[in-house]
Parts: structure tokens; sequence; C-alpha cells
């Protein structure tokens, strides 16, 4: 498959899903997540109008998309993997938004870059959904505290995102992170990857954040 293919199969995956939902597929953002993947795969998709692109390291990221942003002006960027606030600065400098705000210490560390920059990417606060012991995002319970924490020190929150647990039914996890959002009042939801894009949709997902099924299957990496 061409990544234009691959790029419509996923697009047909996302409507599919949503039509049964009452929901209108361009109300979900498809992110590709390019980690691994060196700048010759992903050139051919922002040739094919793919938009939103998605990188788990910062390192990574500073590496790859200074020189695509030459070439290509109007993509955004996400980041999406655990985020260590000394790498907060470089994060605001280089990220559209940033899916794994997870903690106070990098609430005030995120906060402090974006006072000092101005730049305000939207942030998500990244949920352990399945209270996984070596898993990123915060407890449900610490949600509302977060919540109050991210308002006050001006974070524009824009979602909730989570990871499900590997390897078992993802809907419970989906359906419950869209609660959650929901009882806080809260209209992004970064849920759904390679595998239950179709799920993630159908319970509310406004970004679905997508590798494999757009660039193959990373090395080295447990997929
Ligand atoms: C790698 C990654 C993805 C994409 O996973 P695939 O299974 O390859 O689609 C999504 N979200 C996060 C946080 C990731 O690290």
């Amino acid at each position: 498959m061409t990544p234009d293919d691959r790029l419509a199969a996923l697009h047909a995956r996302i409507a599919s899903a949503a039509r049964p939902a009452r929901r209108d597929p361009a109300d979900v953002t498809l992110i590709a997540v390019s980690k691994t993947h060196p700048a010759d795969a992903i050139r051919p998709l922002l040739l094919a109008g793919q938009r939103d692109f998605g990188e788990n390291r910062v390192q990574e990221a500073q590496e790859k998309w200074p020189a695509l942003r030459e070439e290509f002006a109007d993509f955004r960027l996400h980041l999406v993997g655990q985020l260590q606030s000394n790498k907060a600065a470089d994060a605001v400098a280089l990220a559209d938004a940033i899916h794994s705000v997870d903690r106070s210490s990098l609430i005030a560390a995120l906060a402090r870059a974006m006072d000092a920059t101005g730049r305000r990417p939207d942030c998500f606060v990244q949920v352990n959904i399945g209270a996984e012991e070596q898993k990123g995002g915060c407890a449900i319970a610490d949600v509302p505290a977060l919540l109050a924490e991210a308002r006050s020190a001006a974070l524009p929150i824009v979602g909730l995102m989570c990871v499900p647990p590997a390897g078992i039914e993802p809907a419970p996890y989906f359906a419950l992170l869209a609660k959650i959002a929901r009882d806080h009042g809260i209209a992004g939801l970064s849920m759904g990857m390679s595998e239950d894009v179709e799920q993630a949709v159908s319970l509310g997902a406004t970004h679905v954040r997508v590798g494999s099924a757009l660039f193959g299957h990373r090395q080295g990496t447990p997929a």
C-alpha cells in the first residue's frame, strides 16, 4: 500500500465508525504518530495532505521536525509520550499540542515555559485509565485537582488522553475516559491507536493517534 492508500484506509475506518455513532468524521483529528520513522517516511504523508503528526520523544522530534517545518509550513506537531519536566521548555517551543500532562510538577514547568515564550500549545491531561503501575498518566482520582491546577496556571486544557491496558478490550476504558471528560465539561478526547480506532471513535474520540497502521511496524519497539 502507498502512503496515500494507508491514509485513505484510515479515513475510511474513522468514517465507518463515526456514522453509526451519529458523529461527523471531520470532528476526529487523525494524528500520524511518526516516532522511530525518518523524515523520508514522513514526507509522503505530508505530500498526501496529512497535517497532524505525533512524536513521543522530545529529542527525536527536535532532530526531525525543524527541517520539515521549512518545507511544509502548515502542520501541527503533537507530543504524545511521557514528558520529563526538564524537557518542558523544549516541548513548548516545538509542539502545537502536548498530550501527556499528568502531574503538578509538569504543569508548573509547562506554565513557566509558556509564560516565558508566549507560546501556548493545546494540552491534554493524560489519565492512567487502567491504573497500571508502569504507565504514564495521573490517577483517575487526581483528575479534578490537576485540572484545577492547570486552569489556575493558564494551561490551555483542551482534552483528556489515555492509553488503555494492552491486550484486552479497550472500549470500557474509552467509555470511562469519555465520562470523566463529560463530568468536567472537557470536549477533547485523545484516544484510539492503530488497533482500536473504531472503538475509540464510536465512544467519542476527537483525536486518534495512529502509528503502525500508517507507517508500518516499528523496529525494535513493541507495537
Ligand atoms: C506509539 C504511540 C501511538 C501509536 O501506536 P500504534 O499502535 O503504532 O498506532 C499512540 N499513542 C502513543 C502514546 C504512542 O506512544
